[in-house]
């Protein structure tokens, strides 16, 4: 490195701190690498840090409290009205966002990761120029790109000051007419937020159903909690038009392909997200992107351009936090010489609605679509012990495996814990698991965990808690 100059050289730079670039950073530096990051945010941990897993579900554990509280009613304990001090949960929120986001940089301290504030952006093969920091350059032998991505707008013609997530997350008011675009998982979970909170939220999604990437059968059962949450949900519908109203906002609908015009107080634009590949230069470094605007890489995370690696949210596959994460420390490995590859056979996907939805390996929507036949075993929560004594018998477990050769392929929940719950299933497909090794592991019990032991029970016919179908 030269100090003292406004130009660096590295070994290896990586461009973004967020789950990817963080902990791909961390990772290269423990194995020796003398590692830069850049990072254009003062705030180091990325979108999902920020402005996305982290804040989302700090608002949605409070709602859950709040949720309990009412429910345990029926138990006999009645706590009365929750009272809502916004100021407080909104000081509590982003305690929680800053104590970890200045983990990770003691983290980074500790590894002698340099990092500099500042927006990059390559101006050759071997080297980036950086705006707003200290240092107007660095000169790399590798590259890892964890640039991640950002909000998807509505088209122009929309420059309203309506929220994104981002700005739903910063709980700025509890407006009382909340209109939600897009049914995928931000809207879902930052809707049962608002709603938690008190808003009466409607949402519109231009799909005939809600959080498309889930087997129905697991949304089926959230749709159905949302309804007593939600004023509507308006599918096969999009926001023909936004006009501002007063203090809100007048939104021309098309509901069904008939125009309908509703008054609301905010609207929140939960549209998708687009990689942040557009902004970095990539021709100066020789890459180019595929038709959704990522970056192409082996599995080793290389892109067409040996030295430079790309992971999280700017390569194909699912965009999320823990993927980002494995991808990085593939990268950092193959970068420090180890053999190491994305080879994961199955990457767990949660929504954190109520009940939560959680997925890993197969889904059967995919497995139908492959035309590759499964056996599907399910178990309900209605028929488990621990659900009953938590008072939440809402869901199942279902369990997906080959017929011939029984080796599980896929796992699907719906029900409290389920992001917890995921993992044991996650590990079971990445170990080559059977259905055999997971009806013969000894779950504790009571406990909602038994589900998947159940689930796979129940594909192999020998359900003891379910009943066998009547003889005719
Ligand atoms: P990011 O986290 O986007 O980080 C990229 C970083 O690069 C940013 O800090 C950015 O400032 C920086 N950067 C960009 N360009 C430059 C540049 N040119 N120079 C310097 N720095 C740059 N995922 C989950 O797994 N679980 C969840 O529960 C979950 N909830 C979410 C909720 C919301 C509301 C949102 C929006 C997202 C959620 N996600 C969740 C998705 C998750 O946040 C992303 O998949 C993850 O952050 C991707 O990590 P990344 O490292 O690729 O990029």
């Amino acid at each position: 490195m030269v100090m003292g100059s406004l130009r660096q050289e590295t070994e290896l730079l990586v461009i973004g701190a967020g789950p990817g670039g963080y902990v791909a950073a961390i990772r290269a530096a423990d194995l020796g690498r003398e590692v830069v990051l850049v990072e254009e945010r003062e705030q180091l941990g990325g979108v999902c840090l920020i402005e996305g897993c982290i804040p989302s579900k700090a608002l949605i554990s409070a709602v859950e409290v709040a949720d309990a509280a009412k429910s345990a009613e029926r138990m006999g304990l009645s706590f009365g009205e929750p009272s809502l001090d916004l100021f407080k949960l909104r000081q509590w929120k982003d305690s929680v966002v800053d104590g970890l986001t200045g983990g990770i940089r003691g983290l980074l301290k500790r590894r002698g990761v340099e990092v500099i504030q500042g927006r990059a952006r390559f101006d050759g093969p071997t080297s980036v120029a950086i705006d707003g920091g200290g240092v107007s350059g660095v000169e790399f032998k590798n590259c890892i790109i964890a640039t991640g991505s950002r909000i998807n707008q509505l088209p122009p013609g929309y420059d309203l000051p309506l929220w994104s997530s981002a700005e739903a997350l910063t709980l700025p008011e509890v407006p009382e007419r909340l209109l939600v675009v897009g049914g995928g998982y931000i809207g879902m979970e930052m809707g049962l937020v608002y709603a938690g909170l008190g808003s009466q939220v409607t949402m519109v999604e231009l799909f005939p159903r809600l959080l498309m990437g889930a087997d129905q059968d697991l949304v089926d059962v959230v749709v159905k909690s949302c309804a007593e949450k939600f004023k509507a949900v308006l599918l096969e519908s999009k926001v023909v038009k936004v006009d501002q109203a007063g203090s809100g906002y007048s939104v021309t609908i098309d509901y069904k392909g008939e125009q309908k015009k509703k008054e609301f107080d905010q609207v929140l634009v939960a549209i998708g997200r687009r990689p942040n590949t557009d902004n970095i230069g990539l021709d100066k470094a020789g890459l180019t992107t595929n038709d959704q605007g990522l970056i192409e890489v082996n599995n080793e995370g290389r892109t067409a351009v040996p030295h430079i690696f790309a992971i999280g949210d700017v390569v194909p596959g699912p965009a999320l936090a823990h993927k980002a994460s494995r991808e990085a420390k593939v990268a950092a490995e193959v970068i420090s010489g180890l053999p190491s590859a994305f080879d994961n056979r199955a990457v767990p996907a949660v929504v954190f609605t109520h009940p939560e939805i959680a997925w890993t390996g197969i889904t059967e929507h995919e497995a139908k679509e492959a035309g590759r036949p499964l056996t599907v075993g399910k178990f309900p929560l209605r028929a488990l012990g621990r659900a009953w004594t938590m008072g939440q018998t809402e869901g199942f477990v279902k369990v997906m495996s080959d017929p011939e050769t029984n080796l599980l392929l896929g796992v699907g929940m719906v029900g409290p814990h389920a992001s917890e719950l995921i993992a044991e299933a996650t590990l079971a497909i990445e170990m080559g698991a059977t259905l055999e090794d997971l009806l013969v592991t000894i779950h504790p019990h009571p406990t909602l965990s038994e589900a998947l032991m159940e689930a796979a029970e129940a594909a192999a016919g020998e359900s003891v808690h379910i009943n066998p179908p009547r003889e005719k």
